[in-house]
């Protein structure tokens, strides 16, 4: 499970998902994107679905990506407990990983329900720049990758200065925010 606000997807988000395939052997990546993540002082810029046609178009022909959108049909705040004990039913026998970066795995201990999200999954944890990897419980995996100096906050900053995002987000994602002038 890969959750976040996905506001934009981009390329920072891609690259650790690839990362988690390989180093996991996973079989998918749910990219699980919040109605509204708890801890984020201010709610996603841009709606629901814009955020999961830009996910849907940045995952685009890769057959273990896969788009989950049921935080999105459950009312607000989101919590990622409800997210990993629905899976569990789901699919008993698989085993789960949750996917943080490192900024994200230093407020894990104030997300609800903390123990239970720990113990219903793997954490695997992704370092990332300006954020150094929290303590962790024995059974956290660190992904091997260069962090990727890419965020959310910097695509919307840079698409309302009207820069050129394509080093940051797939081209079908900059396609995406020009065509319906998104962060501006
Ligand atoms: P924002 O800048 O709006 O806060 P963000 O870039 O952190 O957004 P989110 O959708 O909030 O993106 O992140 C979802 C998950 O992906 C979080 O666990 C976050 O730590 C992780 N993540 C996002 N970007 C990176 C990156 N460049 N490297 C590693 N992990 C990342």
């Amino acid at each position: 499970m890969f959750g976040g606000s996905f506001d934009p997807v981009h390329r920072g988000h891609l690259a650790v998902a690839h990362q988690a395939v390989l180093q996991l052997a996973l079989d998918q990546v749910l990219f699980v994107p919040a109605r509204v993540q708890p801890l984020k002082t201010q709610g996603p810029s841009a709606g629901p679905e814009h955020r999961v046609a830009m996910l849907r178009a940045a995952i685009d022909g890769e057959s273990a990506f896969v788009v989950d959108l049921r935080e999105l049909a459950r009312p607000a705040p989101s919590y990622t407990v409800d997210t990993l004990r629905e899976l569990k039913l789901e699919r008993p026998r698989d085993q789960l990983f949750l996917i943080l970066g490192a900024d994200a795995a230093w407020d894990l201990p104030r997300w609800h329900e903390a123990s239970d999200v720990e113990r219903l999954a793997t954490l695997a944890v992704v370092r990332r720049p300006g954020a150094p990897v929290p303590p962790l419980p024995a059974s956290t995996v660190t992904l091997a990758l260069e962090p990727v100096d890419v965020s959310a906050t910097a695509v919307r900053d840079a698409t309302e200065r009207g820069e050129v995002i394509d080093q940051l987000v797939p081209k079908a994602v900059a396609e995406y925010i020009a065509v319906h002038r998104l962060y501006r």
